[in-house]
């Protein structure tokens, strides 16, 4: 509290990330990180870089990267923006389209920061109940909103909606902007890129984060139509022209460029993930059928909140959420194989 402060600043609920021990004694399976290292053309093309351009302003633009994305989703660079991580992706099209009298609609289960932006832009929003079995039920979203937002697959449920529901929704609210949030898509989802050729109020959003293991490298991209795409370069360009820096453009092309890597580092991911829900469900589990690097699970007996602090002692960290509905879960990114049996066997003691 500051009498310095403005009363929006007062009135804020910022976003509270997972943790991030600086210290490496963990078994990190709480913020969906990939626990493999970016491919090594991207090692390369960090190493070769010539230090001494770094005096200049990157591309304000990004516009090779453009390109690259552009070729890689059969769309043209008029189609793509890239922020500073998708969370700043999500940041500008909060702004750029979501505040209207009516609210903005989205899942009462879902990505943590979507009310935070609400919060920072004051756009009225309403959440929308997933069913029983935490599925998004797209007859449940109202006619009159003022634009739908949902990750596809769901954080923190996991669980994909298929892209003909994306269609119809798309086709049901032609005057609202559905923006689907594919942070998690690569670990086994269609992604509904294709779809915004045909729909120009859809806005696909993906991340360099997860399945290019470039967390820290900070790079997100919208895919959508020109117009779409103009109104975020428009709060772009008010706010910050250089959110992309050189450095992370050149490494982001070197990961586009390697394929093989990418693919059969997103498969391991999907086979350690289908093994470890086998073995969590022996160990008492349910576990919801995941599209995306982490599992959402919740034990017959114990309590998520002491499975949370229980494993935390014995060193391996997972996301424990305090809300409604889900406070009997526990989110899981899925790790190395190895990493996988450390949790299994700390499960193991402490459930004996
Ligand atoms: N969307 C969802 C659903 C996420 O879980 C995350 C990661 N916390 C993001 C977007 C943001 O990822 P980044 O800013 O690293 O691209």
């Amino acid at each position: 509290m500051s009498q310095y402060w403005t009363d929006l600043v007062h009135q804020l609920d910022p976003y509270t990330p997972g943790e991030q021990p600086q210290d490496q004694q963990y078994v990190k399976l709480n913020t969906n990180e990939n626990p493999y290292p970016p491919s090594p053309k991207v090692i390369e093309a960090i190493n070769a870089y010539d230090k001494a351009r770094l005096k200049l302003y990157p591309d304000p633009e990004s516009t090779a990267l453009r390109r690259a994305l552009a070729e890689r989703f059969d769309v043209t660079a008029e189609n793509v923006f890239l922020g500073n991580g998708s969370d700043e992706v999500l940041a500008h099209s909060f702004q750029a389209f979501f505040k209207r009298q009516q609210p903005l609609l989205f899942p009462d289960i879902s990505y943590s920061f979507y009310p935070v932006y609400c919060g920072l832009y004051q756009i009225d929003f309403q959440t929308i109940p997933l069913d029983s079995d935490f599925n998004i039920t797209i007859d449940d979203y109202p006619k009159e909103n003022g634009g739908i937002i949902f990750p596809n697959p769901n954080a923190p449920t996991s669980k994909l909606l298929p892209l003909m529901a994306i269609e119809q929704l798309c086709r049901q609210h032609s005057h609202s902007v559905i923006i689907v949030d594919e942070a998690y898509i690569d670990f086994g989802g269609d992604s509904a890129i294709p779809l915004t050729r045909q729909y120009p109020n859809l806005l696909v959003i993906q991340t360099f984060s997860k399945s290019r293991s470039l967390a820290g490298l900070r790079l997100g991209y919208a895919i959508g139509h020109a117009d779409l795409i103009e109104g975020l370069n428009r709060i772009k360009n008010s706010f910050n022209s250089y959110p992309i820096d050189a450095i992370a453009q050149t490494a982001a092309l070197a990961s586009l460029a390697d394929d093989d890597y990418f693919r059969q580092h997103c498969q391991a991911i999907i086979d350690t993930r289908d093994n470890m829900t086998a073995q969590l469900s022996e160990l008492g589990f349910s576990v919801l059928p995941s599209a995306a690097n982490f599992v959402f699970a919740q034990h017959q007996s114990e309590s998520a909140e002491h499975l949370y602090r229980a494993l935390k002692q014995r060193g391996v960290l997972v996301r424990y959420f305090n809300k409604p509905r889900i406070d009997n879960y526990l989110r899981i990114t899925v790790g190395t194989g190895e990493e996988c049996e450390h949790l299994l066997d700390a499960l193991k003691s402490l459930l004996a």
